[in-house]
């Protein structure tokens, strides 16, 4: 496993150890580079001698997407402008997009943490990789594209959108591999369906990323579209991109390349690491990356640490899928509640579909109230929709806390969308 593209420690004392340097590089490189950390880290009353041990992490000040906005546009910028040889952005919350600067060190190690990817999910050379996501200043397209073509399969670069075209792609040049957001992968896989068109592909795998998926949309893709493995791809820019990690066969969380950064799992009030398999926000230190390092980027995703050893023999540690962010924690009779969590009460329910919507209102008796809006599965029909709505009334007030209200809708009734579908609504007034 993992022989072209392999992990740079064979134990885990040797991955401390490679974890351990790498962090001393990257505060020595961040202190006399850039200005922004060195100023952070003087006033964290910390020098890079001080970074002797992994314990010596938490003395670090943390980096926010404040720190970007108020530093734009090459807040986080440690190299000097000769070296660096493209740049990327996202949008941040603020307005400002964030710029991130890389090296052509950085592109190639993204390359490689990319090309791992391929090879974990069991790509070879003869594949066809079919790109269905943007290019441009997003990190997604170019992502796909280059590492595709470094691992040595065929890039077929589509980009988003347009699903006549991609079915065309997908039949005439056979391609095998699809690579898309999860909205995206239900569109195509009903259209699929749609046009009765499924034996003419050939298609073996889809990479998602950008987006939570839920059970029932993977059972959808792998049905209408024929597809034996479906992965998942964590990617933030800020982080170089997509391709730091994967979801592998045994759908056992993603494993993350812990030989290029450390992340943490830390509670977002306190900023202290949560008990092993508790929901925390991750934090990212990055061990050599030149542009623009991370020194305990607060990234306001949020997920859980896995613990013990997976199955499949990759041995990379895991975090579980991302189960939403900080920022969208929505505050309802009291309880925090994260979206992440209404798709794992959902997942677990037979008889319905993929899509749902919850709105929150202030009703006349000025409590709040949810609804969940659920569709029912194509063919759902084997339990009874008094029985789904009491599941799913069930497994909302067990763990989230609250009561909901629940309407089933038929099949193919909601919305989709080629981009990330919203279904979190919120008409309460302050
Ligand atoms: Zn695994």
């Amino acid at each position: 496993m993992l022989k072209r593209f392999p992990p740079k420690f064979a134990t885990p004392a040797e991955l401390a150890d490679h974890q351990l340097s790498g962090l001393q590089w990257t505060v020595r490189h961040a202190w006399d580079n850039s200005p922004f950390y060195r100023n952070a880290l003087e006033a964290a009353g910390v020098t890079p001698e001080d970074i002797t041990s992994m314990d010596d992490l938490r003395r670090l000040p943390f980096t926010t997407n404040q720190d970007l906005a108020a530093g734009y546009p090459f807040a986080l910028r440690a190299a000097p402008f000769s070296d660096i040889v493209r740049v990327h952005a996202s949008s941040g919350t603020t307005g400002k997009r964030k710029v991130l600067c890389y090296t052509q060190k950085d592109l190639d190690d993204w390359q490689t943490m990319f090309a791992r990817c391929y090879e974990l999910a069991g790509l070879t050379r003869e594949d066809r990789v079919q790109i269905a996501v943007g290019y441009g200043l997003w990190t997604a397209g170019i992502g796909f594209q280059l590492a595709c073509e470094k691992f040595g399969a065929m890039a077929v670069p589509v980009g988003p959108g347009n699903l006549e075209i991609q079915i065309g792609f997908l039949q005439d040049l056979q391609s095998t591999v699809f690579c898309c957001t999860a909205s995206m992968g239900l569109l195509l896989a009903e259209e699929v369906h749609r046009l009765g068109v499924k034996n003419s592909l050939n298609l073996k795998k889809i990479i998602m990323g950008a987006e939570r998926s839920s059970s029932a949309m993977l059972g959808i893709m792998h049905e209408f579209l024929g597809v034996e493995e479906i992965y998942d791809i964590p990617g933030l820019t800020e982080v170089y991109g997509p391709g730091t990690g994967l979801s592998c066969s045994h759908d056992n969380g993603i494993h993350y390349w812990a030989d290029y950064y450390i992340l943490e799992v830390l509670n977002p009030e306190t900023l202290v690491p949560v008990a092993p398999g508790e929901v925390g926000e991750m934090v990212y230190t990055t061990l050599r990356k030149e542009g623009a390092p991370l020194i305990r980027y607060r990234s306001r995703d949020l997920t859980r640490l896995l613990e013990g050893e997976c199955p499949c023999g990759c041995p990379f540690p895991r975090h579980d899928r991302i189960l939403g962010r900080s920022d969208d924690v929505i505050i309802f009779r009291g309880v925090n509640i994260y979206p992440g969590q209404v798709d794992e009460v959902l997942t677990r329910i037979p008889g319905i579909g993929s899509e749902y919507q919850v709105v929150l209102d202030h009703g006349e008796d000025g409590r709040d109230y949810m609804l969940i809006t659920v569709e029912r599965s194509r063919n759902g029909e084997a339990v009874s929709d008094g029985q789904v709505i009491k599941a799913i009334v069930s497994g909302i007030k067990r763990t989230l806390l609250v009561s909901c209200t629940v309407e089933l809708v038929d099949y193919g009734t909601l919305p989709r969308s080629e981009k990330k579908t919203k279904r979190f609504f919120d008409r309460r007034r302050f």
